[in-house]
């Protein structure tokens, strides 16, 4: 049956900023297709811990400050979810953090923080997530690029410049990765109703022109991410590798 490879049964996922917004309802959707979760964020997910257990899932807490997060304190996370959970099927690199400023003005200390959490820790965590998917000789990594993998921006330059990076690197994994059985894509949400994008609903200029663009006549919701992530997740996505899939309501066809 087709519909049983979607299944993630027994699996075992890893899900950055799992709290809330995108990350919360995409782990939502892996729990309900079978899998175990290992929620990470900057405090307790209280929320989505008791909506993985009520499906009968497990979850694991980790608590962690991506922002202080070097390579090895990344190992010690993977290592630990092995630990606790038995395996490592599934990473879904969502942490990400935006800051808005022009150009002319724009901070060390603010590229900085949007360089280290969305692109820094999306490399060397997919690397210590193959140290134990490659061994094992299958594993999903799932990272989360941007429209902004694709245009510029109104600015927000170092979350563009992020962004492009973790297109080009999840081509760059893929190819290096794919011929030991592990499947690297991304996701590059459209314009989504979270706190990423709070600023921009409130401005009702650029609110208007934003969704003047959107094909579908709507911001997206994480519901919109849920089949896609359950589909890169499960095996029904093996021969996919490197892909950049646009959830946009149609954004970019614009
Ligand atoms: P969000 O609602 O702000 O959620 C981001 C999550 O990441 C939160 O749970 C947040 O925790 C966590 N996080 C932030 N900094 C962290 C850190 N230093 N250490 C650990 N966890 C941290 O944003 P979202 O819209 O769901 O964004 C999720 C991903 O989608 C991001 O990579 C974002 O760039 C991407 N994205 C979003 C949109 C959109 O329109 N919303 C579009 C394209 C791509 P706290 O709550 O503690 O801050």
């Amino acid at each position: 049956m087709i519909l049983d490879s979607f299944k993630l049964d027994g699996k075992v996922a890893l899900v950055t900023g799992a709290g809330q917004g995108l990350g919360q309802g995409m782990a939502l959707a892996l729990a309900e297709a079978g899998a175990d979760i290992v929620g990470l964020d900057r405090r307790e997910c209280g929320e989505t811990c008791a909506a993985v257990k009520a499906m009968g899932r497990r979850f694991k807490q980790v608590v962690c400050d991506l922002r202080q997060a070097d390579a090895a304190a990344l190992q010690e996370i993977v290592a630990g979810a092995v630990t606790d959970m038995g395996h490592l099927d599934i990473l879904l690199n969502n942490a990400g953090i935006i800051r808005r400023a022009p150009a002319l003005q724009f901070t060390e200390a603010d590229w900085d923080d949007v360089l280290h959490i969305n692109l820094r820790v999306v490399f060397f965590l997919s690397q210590a997530a193959a140290g134990v998917m490659v061994p094992q000789g299958h594993g999903k990594i799932i990272q989360i690029a941007s429209m902004l993998s694709f245009q510029g921006g109104v600015i927000v330059p170092a979350y563009t410049a992020a962004k492009s990076g973790v297109a080009g690197i999840t081509r760059a994994l893929a190819n290096e990765w794919a011929p030991l059985g592990l499947n690297v894509n991304a996701i590059a949400p459209g314009y989504m109703a979270t706190d990423n994008t709070a600023p921009l609903r409130a401005d009702a200029g650029r609110s208007t022109s934003i969704l003047g663009r959107i094909p579908a006549n709507r911001w997206g919701t994480p519901n919109d991410l849920q089949g896609v992530v359950v589909f890169l997740a499960s095996s029904a996505s093996d021969y996919l590798n490197g892909a950049i899939i646009p959830v946009d309501g149609g954004w970019l066809t614009r």
